[in-house]
């Protein structure tokens, strides 16, 4: 049996390997970027912020006319944020307002509520009741970003806060990889859809809905080609047609060795094939391989080389789950060039026992309680979904290893496995 590291590692290997995905990058608007992988490492053309600024409302001054503690200053400018002053004369002092240019000659802002405003025949005037140092409340033009820096590395994962840090720098395009493209399918002659009266034996294929919903949120170009049948010439047939246009297969069931089960078959015939015993549960079988493309007139090209990459995972609804969150979707992003593609985990206190340690390395459903602890939750079962729901991720407990109460466990919540 593997383990989840050399399992993974293989994968990873494969992906850095195939640069197809990653040669074929576009340029997209920033605004359309979200959950995107950026193909080159972007550099910005200017300071952040560009010019000296105030933090406050309040009034520009030079600080040396201020040390009495009560300096008495005319007021001789109204500068709002996008305005440009004019130079700041020796005891003047400037209205202005926060995200406003600082005006040459001044260098201290003094906060409005430091200040009296007067105004009489002879003019406004303020009283700076407060003595300012030297840059007091001013923002400084490259103070968070200076022109050259390098803002965003190629292989970023694309989320609000980057984008709104390309933005900050003026970027209104991104070189970004090409959508993965992504074929999914599901096996079993017991599937039946939600909507559909379920016959004796049947079950719902909510697999097609959590795989779904995980391949969507990581951004691809998603094809369903939907149940198809225990057959072997059907799951042939679907994965010649899936392999043509799109970059990765994924499958749910047939991947064990019963009769039942022609995803091995199908896809040796089609391509090549590894069947893993992963020491990990749940989950355990893991098929992973390629398919062989072969073209039609009129079949678009564009990114894609010899083969369609091949992944399928266990039936079991849990184990699906967690095998696309451990395998899949580390696969998915480094395809894309990412390299920080595992999640982080944090160390957490175990408030349950698990007293039967397990050959294999075992990913268990848990909850965080209202003491900052762990709970389990108490089916451990792999066709248990509701753990999933009940959950707010997984502990990461490797192979042999029993758990007492007060133990440190390695936690891994779902929202850094999904997205
Ligand atoms: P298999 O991997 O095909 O041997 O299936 C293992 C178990 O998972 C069986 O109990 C199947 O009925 C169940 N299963 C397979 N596919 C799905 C699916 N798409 N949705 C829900 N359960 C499934
Ligand atoms: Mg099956």
């Amino acid at each position: 049996m593997l383990s989840v590291a050399e399992a993974r590692a293989f994968l990873l290997a494969a992906a850095d390997a195939h640069t197809a995905v990653r040669a074929a990058h576009e340029t997209e608007p920033t605004l359309a970027a979200n959950g995107r992988v950026l193909a080159l490492a972007q550099a910005s053309q200017l300071d952040v912020p560009p010019m000296d600024n105030t933090q406050m409302d309040g009034y520009a001054v030079r600080a040396a006319d201020c040390v009495s503690g009560s300096a008495r200053l005319q007021v001789t400018q109204r500068i709002p944020a996008g305005h440009v002053g004019a130079a700041l004369l020796p005891g003047t002092a400037a209205r202005i307002f926060t995200g406003a240019m600082i005006p040459p000659g001044a260098d201290a802002v003094v906060m409005q509520e430091a200040c009296e405003a007067q105004s009489d025949a002879s003019g406004d005037h303020v009283i700076v009741r407060h003595v300012p140092a030297v840059g007091d409340w001013i923002r400084r033009a490259g103070e968070d970003i200076r022109a050259g820096d390098e803002i965003l590395a190629a292989g970023t994962r694309l989320r609000a806060q980057e984008l709104g840090l390309a933005a900050s720098v003026g970027l209104a395009g991104l070189p970004l990889v090409r959508k993965l493209r992504v074929a999914v399918f599901f096996t079993g002659d017991e599937l039946a859809m939600p909507g559909e009266v379920l016959k004796p034996g049947a079950i719902y294929n909510s697999n097609r809905f959590m795989l779904r919903g995980l391949l969507e949120n990581l951004g691809c170009e998603l094809t369903d080609f939907g149940i198809v049948p225990d057959t072997l010439s059907a799951t042939r047939d679907t994965l010649r047609r899936a392999a043509r246009e799109h970059d990765l297969i994924i499958t749910s069931g047939g991947v064990s060795v019963g009769e039942e089960d022609h995803i091995k078959p199908a896809v040796e015939v089609e391509g090549r094939l590894n069947m893993w015993q992963i020491a990990v549960k749940p989950g355990k079988p893991l098929a992973f391989g390629e398919v062989r493309r072969v073209r039609r007139q009129g079949d678009d090209e564009n990114g894609l080389d010899g083969h369609a990459f091949f992944l399928g995972l266990p039936g079991n609804p849990v184990s699906s789950f967690v095998t696309f969150l451990l395998f899949v979707r580390p696969f998915m992003l480094r395809l894309q060039g990412v390299q920080d593609v595992l999640p982080k985990t944090y160390a957490m206190r175990a408030d349950f026992s698990w007293p039967k340690a397990d050959r294999r390395n075992e990913f268990l459903r848990a909850r965080i309680n209202d003491q900052g602890g762990l709970e389990l939750f108490a089916n451990q079962s792999s066709g248990v979904l509701t753990s999933t729901v009940w959950g707010d991720g997984l502990i990461d407990n490797p192979a042999g290893r029993t758990i007492n109460v007060g133990d440190m466990v390695q936690f891994i919540p779902f929202s850094a496995l999904q997205g």
